[in-house]
């Protein structure tokens, strides 16, 4: 596996997690953390450092969003990034750029082979107007929320997120979306490098669709320069 470059850092004095979720440990390089089944984490993503996303069980969707972690009003853009892939598939070598244009993170290694980044997080309001399901229950929207808020972040910030291993198909003509079950097998995995010091949130999704009736987990692994698998 590549190496990844030492880079300086500023972010001592950062909180690495975000509190009151048990499973939401930074944890040590190469070893994987797992994210139960409608719940998300947040934590400090070091410039330098690989994120790795698994969807362990095949057919669940990761939604994740990333803010500069010494600026909050900087965040991880679905347009800009869109803009300058000039497609709505990101490949492996796409960088996703923030709202300012910098880049922020850099799809390097892709085992899933598609990832949506049209739509929102799914959200208690959402759950309320597409499926006429009213009763309260967890939502991407919700856990990146509370994940998020320990570090300052709060849910009017939360922008468009990566909907990791979503299925979102558009119609050529009509532009019509039709969203499919999650093409990921079991292990598959995309890694992202952080081009810089960044707050992260992660979830394992809580709608039917992005996983196929059947809610599941995520793990996810940081990769730094001392330990990467
Ligand atoms: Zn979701």
């Amino acid at each position: 596996m590549t190496r990844i470059a030492k880079h300086e850092s500023s972010t001592e004095a950062l909180t690495y997690v975000s509190a009151g979720t048990p499973q939401a440990h930074r944890p040590d390089g190469g070893q994987a953390t797992r994210i139960e089944p409608r719940t998300g984490v947040g934590f400090l993503l070091r410039a330098g450092e690989v994120l790795r996303v698994i969807d362990p069980m095949g057919e669940q969707v990761s939604d994740l969003t990333a803010f500069d972690a010494h600026d909050h009003r900087e965040w991880l853009s679905s347009g800009r990034t869109i803009d300058y892939a000039n497609r709505i598939y990101l490949r492996t070598g796409d960088t996703l750029y923030s709202n300012r244009s910098n880049p922020m993170l850099e799809l390097i290694e892709d085992t899933a082979g598609g990832h949506d980044f049209l739509l929102t997080p799914c959200s208690q309001e959402m759950f309320a107007k597409l499926y006429n399901i009213n009763e309260p229950r967890p939502s991407c929207f919700s856990n990146l929320a509370k994940n998020l808020a320990p570090f300052g972040i709060t849910g009017d910030q939360i922008p468009t997120t990566l909907n990791i291993f979503m299925d979102v198909r558009p119609h050529a003509q009509t532009g019509e979306l039709t969203i499919g079950p999650p093409s990921s097998k079991p292990g598959d995995y995309a890694r992202f490098s952080a081009h810089r010091d960044l707050i992260v949130g992660l979830t394992a999704c809580s709608a039917e669709k992005s996983n196929n009736g059947s809610f599941k987990p995520i793990d996810f692994v940081i990769e730094t320069e001392h330990g990467e698998d």
